[in-house]
């Protein structure tokens, strides 16, 4: 019924007539107000190991073997799958490779044709690789230098999944959100000798051998599209699923406010429910028996502390931590838990102050730590789901037996929701649309042209 009804709309949409509560469209500035979009370098560096004690690479057909800084031809590769070996000593790269062997401050591995796909391990990727050692260790760094169209393809099927073509504009919209989070953040990693990590802590991105041919189309079709907000790329966060309502990112972490980052209901929608309503991350509950959780906050709890004193804003952000019992007690040595208390909630629900009190006293943890501090028995997933959630304590006389928490969503919940979105796609609603809503007031702009390799 839902299927047909989104059919339906999807038409009314090419027919190009006015749905129900329609959305502002947002308008494509090539050449805004801002002036043309920024232009970005022809290759982004994803780093994809780091600290290794021994890197093999190859490629899937002819290749060189170049020396990183002077750019001289080191070996000439003839066939498929010649192996070159990388160490690091000292500060070298020493490279092998059957009877030749050199070394050189860093090594790139480059396709002779630029479609060759260069592999390391179970991955192939598009573009080149560069092994340098480690800025932040004794080991070796390795670095896909790519162009950021293909990156996207190798990003997009991890971050959303794969999806029918109903749902198209979903990857449209999450291939426009990871396209403007690596402009904002491109070269955010300089320090570690590349631009972006290839894991949760940026973005998720597996090269080329998986790509998916719908995620590939989605990323096409809105080539070179970011989001701007006051002249800049905004910072284009997105989760899986919002629980209902979008987080305020200044509620959450300790970040500034960002205009088009605010707290926003996810819906009503057609049957008058949250678009993520469906999601099997929309309810969940978490339990543990005191002493589990008491195990966990003996690690958590010190660590939260070490988290809130590395940085001036977070210890701002944050207010006070700790509230010890007596003059004895030491805020690392938590002891018995007491209590768990909810002391104060975000505009969208979310626990804003959770008071955490035990044998040495009382502990504030806010926000989004409030799943760092909490994670799941199991340990899967590594942090709670969310940071929407009740609290269910059940006692045996004064003493608490076990804690529960109900929550909702999954994901800290700013800016787009993923769950949301594919059933935004899914009623009818075009890309543009989709990242109006849950990245209100940001204009769609071209990028200047990058280079393709
Ligand atoms: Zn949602």
């Amino acid at each position: 019924m839902r299927r047909i009804s989104a059919l339906i709309l999807a038409f009314a949409v090419l027919a190009g007539c006015a749905g129900p509560k329609r959305l502002p469209p947002i308008v494509v500035e090539p050449e805004g107000p801002m002036g043309p979009g920024r232009a970005v370098p022809d290759l982004l560096g994803v780093g994809l190991l780091e600290n290794e004690l021994g890197v093999e690479i190859y490629a899937e057909g002819p290749a060189e073997v170049i020396d990183g800084h002077t750019g001289r031809t080191l070996l000439h590769l003839r066939q498929a799958g010649q192996r070159v070996a990388c160490q690091r000593d000292g500060d070298t790269v020493v490279w092998r490779q059957e009877g030749h062997s050199g070394r050189a401050a860093s090594v790139v591995l480059r396709p002779v044709d630029a479609g060759t796909r260069v592999s390391q391990g179970d991955f192939e990727y598009r573009g080149d690789f560069l092994v340098i050692c480690s800025p932040v260790g004794r080991g070796l760094t390795l670095v896909n230098n790519v162009d950021l169209e293909s990156y996207l393809k190798g990003v997009v099927p991890w971050e959303i999944g794969r999806h029918p073509a109903e749902r198209l504009a979903a990857l449209q919209a999450q291939a426009v959100a990871a396209r403007t989070y690596t402009v904002s953040h491109w070269g955010a990693r300089r320090n570690r000798g590349f631009d972006v990590f290839a894991s949760v802590m940026d973005q998720v991105y597996k090269g080329s051998a998986d790509e998916d041919e719908m995620c590939n189309r989605a990323v096409d079709s809105t080539a070179g599209l970011v989001m701007k907000e006051g002249g800049r790329e905004i910072e284009a966060y997105y989760s899986a699923c919002c629980g209902g309502s979008s987080s305020n990112i200044r509620e959450v972490w300790a970040r500034g406010a960002r205009p088009y980052l605010g707290a926003r209901e996810d819906g009503p929608d057609q049957s008058g429910q949250a678009y993520c309503a469906e999601s099997r991350y929309y309810h969940w509950r978490e339990s543990w028996a005191v002493g589990q959780l008491e195990e966990i906050l003996h690690r958590t709890l010190p660590e939260f502390l070490d988290w809130v004193a590395a940085s001036p804003a977070r210890a701002k952000w944050n207010g006070p931590v700790f509230s010890p019992r007596d003059g004895s007690s030491d805020a690392r040595q938590p002891g018995r838990l007491w209590n768990l208390e909810i002391l104060s909630r975000t505009t969208s629900g979310r626990v804003g102050n959770l008071a955490i009190s035990t044998d040495a006293g009382v502990y504030h943890v806010r926000g989004d730590r409030t799943r760092w501090v909490m994670p799941p028995a199991s340990g899967n997933p590594f942090i709670l789901r969310s940071a929407n959630f009740d609290l269910e304590l059940e006692r045996d006389g004064t003493r608490l037996k076990r804690i529960a928490t109900r929550g909702q969503g999954f994901g800290h919940g700013i800016g787009l929701c993923q769950t949301g979105a594919l059933e935004r796609a899914s009623q009818g609603q075009d890309f543009a649309e989709i990242l109006a809503h849950y990245y209100a007031g940001a204009a769609l702009t071209k990028l200047a042209a990058g280079g393709k390799r």
